[in-house]
């Protein structure tokens, strides 16, 4: 079984990594919080003491971290540093390994990275996943993927173990697109059933009734189907628990102004994202940013107290 090199091991690479292990894979862990790596070692991983210790010898590394700034910093060797310790991964991999970036970051980070990898006649892969904590604890997340058909085919296997759908949506920084055009439509979807809900609600109507009647309805969407941000609504969700866990306000700040950005470069109208993305914004300086996001139902609550 190949060795996979994994980095970055926080809410989503820690469990992606210990399904890694469960599969069968030797796993050689870097983070730069030393109890990350603690508990992968713990679930049976090796540990490093740098990121190129970890990825030194792998067949195929697997990244997961916060934003394009930190890809980049980590795969490409900065041209003007004189540290020789300090060199990207690109520069210490062996020749034939796999590269994939799981992060969700820009289109443009993914193919800098991509075309550095390749000068080197590496296979670079952009792998954004949807699903969440959850889907990363149960190993049955989507993985978005931009690259090569070589490289997707080579990445099968890793992906595999952590994921239940794997796509091909085109050429380098592709997974990054489609990843980005997917939680756009999820924050306008969570904030438009949010504000529904609670029109419901300050008409005398019960929010699980309400509910039921919009997912068979024209309204039906994934936000009532899975993660109804009502609280008390639906067991086992973050509105159920004081929207801890799940996914945080800014992270999907950021990936609504990628978005944005996204659109800037291709000229496309996107002016329900970018409402979502200025209500999101003003929810985090709220004090909401390590809340999940679908605590944005507390805006809409918020102006019926208002009212009273
Ligand atoms: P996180 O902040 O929990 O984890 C990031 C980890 O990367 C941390 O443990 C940090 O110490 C580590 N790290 C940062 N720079 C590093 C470096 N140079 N070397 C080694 N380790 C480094 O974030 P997360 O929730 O796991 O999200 C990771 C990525 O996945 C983000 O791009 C996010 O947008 C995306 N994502 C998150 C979710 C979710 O529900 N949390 C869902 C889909 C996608």
């Amino acid at each position: 079984m190949s060795t996979v090199a994994f980095i970055g091991l926080g809410n989503m690479g820690g469990p992606m990594a210990a399904n890694l292990i469960k599969a069968g894979f030797t796993v050689k862990v870097f983070d730069l919080v030393s109890a990350a790596m603690q508990a992968l070692a713990e679930q049976g991983a090796l540990t490093a003491t740098s990121a190129c210790g970890a990825a030194a010898g792998a067949d195929i590394v697997v990244t997961m971290l916060p934003a394009g700034k930190h890809v980049r910093s980590l795969y490409v060797t900065d041209a003007t540093s004189t540290d020789d310790t300090n060199k990207g991964l690109i520069d210490v991999v062996a020749p034939g390994t796999l590269l994939i970036d799981c992060s969700t970051i820009d289109a443009d980070s993914a193919r800098f990275v991509a075309e550095h990898a390749a000068n080197k006649g590496l296979e670079f892969i952009d792998a954004p996943v949807s699903g969440g904590t959850a889907g990363a604890a149960a190993g049955t997340l989507t993985f978005i993927c931009g690259g090569s058909d070589k490289a997707f085919e080579q990445a099968q296997g890793a992906l595999n173990a952590m994921g239940a759908n794997i796509f091909h949506a085109g050429g380098p920084g592709a997974g990054q697109v489609a990843k980005i055009c997917n939680n756009m439509l999820l924050s306008v979807l969570m904030v438009a059933t949010s504000e529904s809900l609670q029109m419901g609600v300050d008409h005398g109507l019960d929010p699980k009734v309400l509910s039921d009647i919009m997912k068979v309805s024209s309204g039906g969407n994934w936000t009532l189907d899975k993660y109804n941000p009502c609280p008390g609504v639906m067991e086992s969700v973050p509105s159920s628990n004081d929207y801890q866990g799940g996914f945080m306000v800014d992270l999907m700040v950021k990936d609504l102004g990628l978005s944005q950005e996204a659109a800037l470069l291709s000229n496309s109208s996107t002016p329900m994202g970018a409402l979502a993305r200025s209500l999101y914004v003003n929810h985090a300086k709220q004090g909401n940013g390590k809340r999940d996001f679908s605590s944005i139902f507390e805006q809409f609550a918020q102006s019926k107290q208002i009212k009273k």
